[in-house]
């Protein structure tokens, strides 16, 4: 049996009461990241996970440099490379009339940056190897873990002028152990359960703020094909293509393992309202249509067979800067006394990307650095939540805000278009492309009056 389809054993339960430094609730990239980097930081964690691994997370199953480099750091790396993975070489994006760009990844030049081109592979068998690590480095270092344990109340407690999270109760339902409620305290709870966390719902209505909105917010369609024309083996493109139907948000084929082509729809949950008449349909009808229909797709679907099964919906919060009431609280409150949140529950999936590990993990760490368990004993404070947020957005700030101009600029049809074409002429633009995907530094050149005169309107 493949590794990652086996039971994870994650030790015994806790008794309920116990008290934590950290909990984490979300066993995601995002949760066994936070989970281990604050366990490796000498903290007595307890990791929470609703669902028993094996679990499916509905994802494009790209996994960035961003991403490895902390999957390297947890240990996961050498995990991740001895089961079957696609090597990203290279990306392929198309305009909306078929003109198409091939942008290199190359692997030589990436690692002299100290980057790492990127991976595809099923988020079941990622996410796998991520909680299965993690729990080892918890438990290592006298935490706990337990799967199949759904949070379903955050505990808070009214201080003199404001709220504190002192923890959490939640069910571990099933066979198990006949739905038995418990409840653990810690010193900060971290929030890392998705775009629906319980931890960023409560931080978010404490402060009367809006948790989702639309105008942020993604859905995502996705399907598993085999034999798709033009796609397969363990090394070579994945591919976007911003076509009509779909923009503002995109159509991707990204292989992850085999002849297995991940194949998906994502488009912003605002632009999706808005169709009308014959345009107005579901994500997955609209992705059935592309496959079966679209000129440019339907011959290279002729010959491959869908993954009973496979086709799932659910959302992106996208970390698009809003116009919320204050800039510390970008993209949106993501801490408060007594809890910090990563991944998408702090809304950090990438506006044009749609990458959102690369960030979850990045987040993770951060709150390692910003929890201490002897200065924070007595809790985690208001301020220090604060701290928190100005740093995610420090880091991240100025690439999502890049993110956010580029999925606006992708509604302007004919300029992608031209962009495209220019971009498949002229080597410069493909070198440029390639790097501001490695490295946040080369985004900010993209946004230069000189290098886009030189570039785009020069012959
Ligand atoms: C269609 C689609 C395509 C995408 N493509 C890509 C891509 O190619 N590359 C990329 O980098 N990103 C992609 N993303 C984004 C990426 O999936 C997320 O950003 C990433 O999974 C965030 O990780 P996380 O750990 O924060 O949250 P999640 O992966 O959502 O993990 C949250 C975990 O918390 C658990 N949980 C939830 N509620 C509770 C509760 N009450 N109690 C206990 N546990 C709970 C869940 O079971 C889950 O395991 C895509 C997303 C979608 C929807």
């Amino acid at each position: 049996m493949d590794e990652w389809k086996k039971p994870i054993d994650s030790g015994k339960i806790p008794e309920s009461g116990a008290h934590f430094d950290v909990i984490v609730v979300g066993g995601g990239p995002g949760g066994s990241a936070a989970a281990a980097y604050n366990a490796l930081n000498g903290c007595k964690v307890l990791l929470i996970e609703k669902e028993i691994w094996p679990r499916d997370k509905i994802c494009g199953d790209a996994v960035g440099g961003k991403s490895l480099s902390h999957v390297k750091e947890l240990g996961v790396l050498d995990m991740i490379e001895s089961t079957p993975h696609y090597v990203v070489d290279s990306i392929v994006f198309g305009s909306a009339n078929g003109a198409e760009v091939r942008v290199m990844l190359p692997e030589e030049a990436y690692e002299k940056m100290g980057l790492q081109s990127g991976y595809s592979l099923p988020r079941m068998q990622f996410d796998y190897m991520m909680f299965k690590r993690a729990q080892e480095i918890v438990r290592e270092n006298g935490g706990a873990v337990i799967q199949g344990f759904s949070v379903n109340e955050i505990k808070v407690e009214k201080t003199e002028n404001t709220h504190k999270i002192t923890g959490i109760t939640g069910n571990i339902g099933g066979a198990r152990s006949g739905n038995e409620n418990m409840s653990f305290t810690s010193a900060i709870t971290i929030g890392a359960g998705g775009y629906n966390c319980p931890v960023s719902r409560v931080i978010t209505e404490l402060h009367g703020e809006d948790h989702r909105d639309d105008d942020h917010f993604c859905g995502g369609y996705r399907e598993y094909w085999d034999n798709v024309e033009g796609l397969g083996g363990e090394k070579g493109a994945i591919e976007i293509h911003f076509i009509d139907e779909v923009l503002p948000g995109y159509f991707w084929l990204f292989p992850v393992q085999g002849n297995r082509v991940n194949v998906g729809i994502g488009m912003l949950i605002s632009e999706h309202r808005k169709l009308k008449g014959d345009k107005k349909k579901s994500l997955k009808k609209i992705q059935k249509w592309v496959i079966n229909e679209h000129p440019r797709f339907k011959d290279r679907f002729a010959n491959s067979t869908l993954v009973p099964g496979s086709g799932k919906g659910w959302q992106l919060p996208f970390g698009s800067p809003r116009k919320n009431p204050s800039p510390l609280y970008q993209p949106r409150r993501a801490a408060m006394a007594g809890a910090m949140c990563v991944g998408d529950a702090a809304s950090l999936v990438d506006p044009f990307s749609g990458e959102g590990i690369g960030n979850a993990l990045l987040s993770a760490k951060l709150t390692a650095s910003h929890f201490d368990k002897d200065l924070h004993k007595e809790g985690f404070t208001e301020d220090a939540g604060i701290e928190y947020m100005v740093a995610l957005w420090a880091a991240l700030g100025s690439e999502l805000t890049n993110s956010k101009t580029l999925q606006k600029v992708m509604k302007w049809k004919l300029l992608t278009n031209w962009f495209v074409k220019k971009a498949s002429k002229k080597e410069e633009i493909g070198k440029m492309m390639s790097e501001m995907i490695a490295s946040k530094e080369s985004q900010t050149k993209l946004w230069s009056p000189w290098f886009l005169m030189k570039t785009l309107l020069l012959p």
